[in-house]
Parts: C-alpha cells; sequence; structure tokens
C-alpha cells in the first residue's frame, strides 16, 4: 500500500488528485504542530504532553491544575486533552504522569468526578477556552485570549512564556477572576520522520510552507528543527484556507498535509487535501487522500507515484 485509501485512486476525486499532481505540485503547506507532531495516540511519535506548569499567584498546583482541567474538559482540541490527562494524572498521583498511564487512567468511569462544575463554557477557536468556575470568570488559552479579555501579564509570567517558546513548546495562560494565575507549557514532540521528508520535498521541487494557530517563536522554533524557511504563525483557523487561496493566485499549484478540525477549510481549499489517518473525521472528509500510515513520507510516495503514473500515459 501506499498510505491511502485505495479508493482514491478508482473516483473521481482520485483521478483529480493525479490529474492535479501532474501539473507538478509546486508548494506544499503543512499544518503545523499537528500535523508534524501528531496530537493522536495511535501516531508513531506519541502526542501532545504537559511539561511545565507554574502558579504565580498562591494558589496550590493540585488546585490550579483542576481549575485548567475543568475549564478545558469539554474541549477536544489537543492541547485540552492533554492538559487533561496531565492535571488528572497529578490529582491522583500527585506526580508527573507518563502519556500512557494518563491514558490508561482515562479510561476510568469516574473521570470526571474530581473536575469542577462548570457554566457558560465557550470554545473560541484560534484562542482557547472561557467558562464560569465558582461564579469566577475562567480563561484558558493564549496571549491574546488573555489580552482581548482586559488580563495583565507579569513579567515574570511573560519571562517564563518566552523560555517555553523557545524550546519549541506551546505556552497556555490561565486566568481566574481576570488576574493571570498560572501558565503551562506543552510539547508536541516532532514526527521522526518531518527533518527528512521536507529536505526530500525540497529536492523534488516543491516548496515547503508551515501554517500554524501556534505563536511565532514556538512556530519559528520548531520550523527550524524540520528545515521549513516560509513560515505562517499565529493564523486564525479560516486563514489557513485563505494562505492556500493565495498561494494559488501566486501560480502554485498547491498541497495541503494536516490533521485537526481547523485544518478541513484548507484541506478543502487546497489543489490537494492530505489528512493524516489518525487525525480527526472531518480533515478525513475534507481531504482527497488519507494517510493510512501516518507517516509523512507517504506524501513523498504519493507525490513519486502521481509523477510516474503520468509519465506512463503521456
Ligand atoms: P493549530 O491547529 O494550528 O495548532 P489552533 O487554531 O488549534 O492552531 O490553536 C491556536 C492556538 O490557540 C494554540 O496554539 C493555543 O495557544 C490556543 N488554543 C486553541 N484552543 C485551545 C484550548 N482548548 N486550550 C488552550 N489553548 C488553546
Ligand atoms: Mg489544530
Amino acid at each position: 500500500t501506499f498510505g491511502v485509501y485505495p479508493e482514491a485512486w478508482l473516483s473521481e476525486n482520485g483521478n483529480c488528485f493525479i490529474f492535479s499532481l501532474m501539473f507538478s505540485i509546486s508548494v506544499m503547506v503543512i499544518a503545523c504542530p499537528c500535523a508534524l507532531g501528531l496530537a493522536t495516540p495511535t501516531a508513531v511519535m506519541g502526542k501532545a504532553s504537559v511539561t511545565n506548569a507554574k502558579v504565580f499567584t498562591k494558589m496550590e498546583l493540585g488546585d490550579f491544575l483542576t481549575l485548567v482541567a475543568s475549564a478545558e474538559a469539554s474541549s477536544e482540541h489537543p492541547l485540552a486533552r492533554a492538559i487533561v490527562d496531565y492535571a488528572y494524572h497529578f490529582h491522583f498521583f500527585g506526580k508527573l504522569a507518563t502519556v500512557k498511564d494518563a491514558k490508561n487512567h482515562v479510561k476510568d468511569a469516574k473521570f470526571s468526578e474530581w473536575l469542577l462544575d462548570v457554566s457558560d463554557f465557550s470554545a473560541l477557536p484560534g484562542r482557547g477556552v472561557q467558562c464560569v468556575i465558582n461564579g469566577e470568570r475562567v480563561l484558558v488559552g493564549n496571549r491574546r485570549l488573555l489580552t482581548d479579555n482586559g488580563v495583565t501579564i507579569p513579567t515574570d509570567a511573560e519571562t517564563f512564556l518566552v523560555g517555553l517558546e523557545e524550546s519549541a513548546k506551546t505556552g497556555i495562560l490561565v486566568a481566574y477572576n481576570n488576574i493571570l494565575t498560572g501558565v503551562l507549557g506543552v510539547a508536541d514532540p516532532l514526527k521522526r520522520e518531518a527533518a527528512v521528508v521536507i529536505e526530500g520535498l525540497k529536492k523534488m521541487g516543491v516548496q515547503p510552507v508551515m501554517v500554524t494557530g501556534d505563536n511565532w517563536r514556538t512556530a519559528g522554533a520548531v520550523a527550524k528543527e524540520v528545515g521549513i524557511k516560509d513560515v505562517r504563525a499565529e493564523v486564525m483557523p479560516a486563514g489557513k484556507a485563505d494562505i492556500i487561496r493565495s498561494l494559488q493566485k501566486d501560480g502554485s499549484v498547491v498541497a495541503m498535509v494536516g490533521d485537526g478540525i481547523n485544518d478541513s477549510p484548507a484541506l478543502a481549499a487546497a489543489d490537494v487535501g492530505m489528512a493524516i489517518g489518525a487525525g480527526t473525521d472531518i480533515a478525513i472528509e475534507a481531504a482527497d487522500y488519507v494517510l493510512m500510515r501516518n507517516s509523512l513520507e507517504d506524501v513523498i510516495t504519493a507525490i513519486d507515484l502521481s509523477r510516474k503514473t503520468f509519465t506512463r500515459i503521456r
């Protein structure tokens, strides 16, 4: 197998896909960090996990983690899943969870009993979540979410954040009652093959572009590790498809690799949309192509195969 749905080769879509590859993809947009550091349990390379947690008020670390997990419990975002797993383990075991331990315990039926009551929950795409706990507003998300809501980020917290971002981690800020309470660091390990695949794409004449909702510093650190020069960070969910369209307007045939909910408009807008098989259903639906082995190597295989097919047809 080539890591694709066999149907894709037979269906109209599939033909269409081969056809678009024949024109030779000139730009490959890679949603990141999700596409590179796969945030699903089935990934070859682990998943997003909390690596740092620091409280900047008098709140106990355990209470802080329970607060954040309660706010994130209804979110489907990979960052939210990582936070809830971590807080769950901390709550019951009082120490850092291994991903495997946390996953096993999360299966527990009594899972939600330790969480606080939440009201007025809303997920704010590209920014974080907001809710009310103990009668106070709780915000969990990026700088933009907090500053838009009038929360001041003290210097010590900002310094801590920058440190996380420089080491390619996503910093998540938490405000309780409009006061910056703490910061979490989440690491999304790179897929093992990422750098090699990017190098291979460049050799094939494909120009890689990284697109992410994450902040510029984290995105820059990840891009450097995988060898991508063209980075578009702090992109709001709708902005990913806009970027695809602007690259097309510049005359490029664009392929997009992604796995998240936010990636589906861009997957649909691209000449060729490639979803990671372990990604969200909606991304898989929007794509022309599914990488069933979850390996980015299959991106190269797909392009290679299509080019060969075209040569034969000609
Ligand atoms: P991407 O899909 O490119 O990773 P998203 O649009 O999903 O980007 O998220 C962009 C940023 O918004 C994240 O890096 C994070 O800072 C913030 N964010 C989004 N959802 C959440 C959430 N549930 N909890 C905390 N932060 C979030
Ligand atoms: Mg995402």
